[in-house]
């Protein structure tokens, strides 16, 4: 197994560990790719086994610690992305329009809130996706449902929807280079708070823009006033950016964990935080049984069936000890659930002393389906289910810790409604998502300027 680049002291992992991580094969294992040749898939997992971590163990620490303050009411998250990113789409404008999308919403959410923003895309290694039935038929034909671009391809024909394993291997790739990218903007100098107006050149005049415009006025006014003040701004150049993913491909996340070999943990190296889907969360099932041995900061989705007592054995398993910063619950009831469906749950957890970060993903419970066929979410239904979040968190006395949002950069017309007022005629201009709808750029700068309002008046109480 490779050690990871940390030199002092080496310690390797104990073989119960490392035999542990393979645990789950003898579990069921859901939503898997079927290869139909072993050792083509064998062999793209070994190359995969063989390319180097894309993240390090001491950024996981530091995303961990993040994280917990968050869990206290410290900082606030904000993930955002794709739903599935595919290869095609990684290229240089996409990726740029989307990390520029995150810094304005992280900057709206910092200024308007006065906290700090952990800022996560969820980026780099968002390819493989849950489905809810194995094929899909168009006019007579049934082929295997699209899995996302690690799997297999979205053209309905029989080659491209073939399990292809060679993808896991451009999978890599293609996480490796998106994620250079991120390293470069936000490193560079790009991410600079004194840039806060040239993030918001090349999208389209809107009112969100503007409200955003008069927003960088002020910082810059603030930002200049500190300088003149004596304030080192240098230290401002580079930010902080973590990537997530759901880690639904166990194969794929077992051949990029790693032994760190300052303490002979494992780490899952594909990225900085890994979530196991609303599908994939059985007490008894594989990708649990694979994430309590990871020690990432791990998230689960939390839909309205989970009940107190099974969120409770979760937890048991995930994080034993309670440990700050180890486990985001990510709830996505829906915006006409949430306020009966997510008290019982904080109250519940705070009776078993776990003390998670509370994120909002208020996308997935959303869902609906026009009758010209698109799938689609109504922009005021995603802004409901927030206040619900926030409300649910108001009564409980917890922290509503941050939020996970479909997102793009670009100005794509994939969910109703947002002053653009978005209609179903209108959703065709558009709509590019492979899976689900993403808001647009606008649509996510409003989003953040409303929750900015809601984590004001909550850290004003
Ligand atoms: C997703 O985040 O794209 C997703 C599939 O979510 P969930 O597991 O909550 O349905
Ligand atoms: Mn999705």
């Amino acid at each position: 197994m490779l050690q990871s680049s940390f030199e002092d002291p080496v310690v390797p992992a104990s073989p119960e560990v490392v035999a542990g991580l393979d645990h789950w094969r003898t579990l069921e294992v859901l939503q898997q790719p079927t290869w139909d040749d072993p050792a083509e898939a064998e062999a793209a997992v070994a190359e995969v086994r063989s390319m180097p971590p894309l993240v390090f163990a001491g950024e996981i620490d530091q995303l961990r610690t993040r994280l917990a303050a968050a869990a206290a009411g410290h900082a606030f998250v904000l993930q955002g992305g794709d739903c599935a990113e595919t290869f095609e789409a990684a290229t240089a404008d996409r990726i740029r329009a989307r990390v520029k999308t995150i810094l304005q919403m992280a900057v709206v959410l910092t200024y308007g809130a006065s906290m700090p923003v952990v800022k996560m895309g969820r980026m780099a290694g968002q390819f493989a996706k849950p489905r809810s039935s194995d094929t899909e038929t168009r006019g007579g034909t049934t082929l295997p449902a699209y899995r996302g671009d690690i799997v297999n391809g979205y053209d309905f024909t029989p080659e491209s929807r073939r399990h292809d394993p060679a993808r896991l291997v451009r999978g890599y790739h293609t996480a490796a280079s998106t994620l250079n990218l991120v390293r470069a903007f936000t490193q560079g100098g790009f991410a600079d708070l004194r840039e806060v107006h040239s993030w918001n050149r090349g999208f389209a005049a809107n009112p969100a823009n503007q409200r955003y415009e008069g927003l960088a006025r002020e910082i810059d006014l603030a930002v200049r006033f500190m300088e003149a003040a004596g304030a080192d701004f240098d230290e401002l150049k580079r930010v902080e950016f973590y990537t997530a993913h759901e880690g639904l491909l166990l194969e794929y996340e077992r051949a990029l964990t790693r032994i760190d070999s300052r303490n002979g943990t494992p780490v899952d190296t594909s990225g900085h935080f890994v979530w196991i889907g609303e599908r994939t969360r059985q007490l008894d099932g594989a990708h649990v049984d694979f994430f309590r041995r990871i020690r990432n900061p791990i998230g689960v989705k939390v839909g309205p069936s989970m009940t107190a007592d099974e969120l409770e054995r979760l937890v048991d398993l995930l994080d034993p000890d309670r440990e700050p910063g180890r486990l985001t619950l990510i709830t996505r009831m829906g915006a006409s659930r949430i306020r009966e469906a997510l008290p019982p749950l904080l109250e519940a957890a705070k009776r078993f002393a776990a003390t998670p970060l509370w994120i909002t993903d208020p996308m997935h419970g959303n869902g609906i389906t026009t009758p010209t066929g698109y799938k689609t979410r109504r922009f005021d239904d995603v802004v409901e289910e927030v206040l619900g979040f926030f409300e649910a968190h108001r009564g409980a006395g917890t922290h509503p810790g941050g939020m996970n949002v479909e997102l793009t950069g670009d100005d794509v017309t994939e969910c109703l409604g947002g002053s653009e007022h978005i209609d179903e005629a209108t959703l065709a201009t558009r709509y590019e998502s492979l899976c689900d709808p993403r808001l647009n750029h606008m649509q996510s700068l409003e989003l953040a300027f409303l929750v900015a309002e809601e984590l004001a008046k909550y850290s004003e109480r």
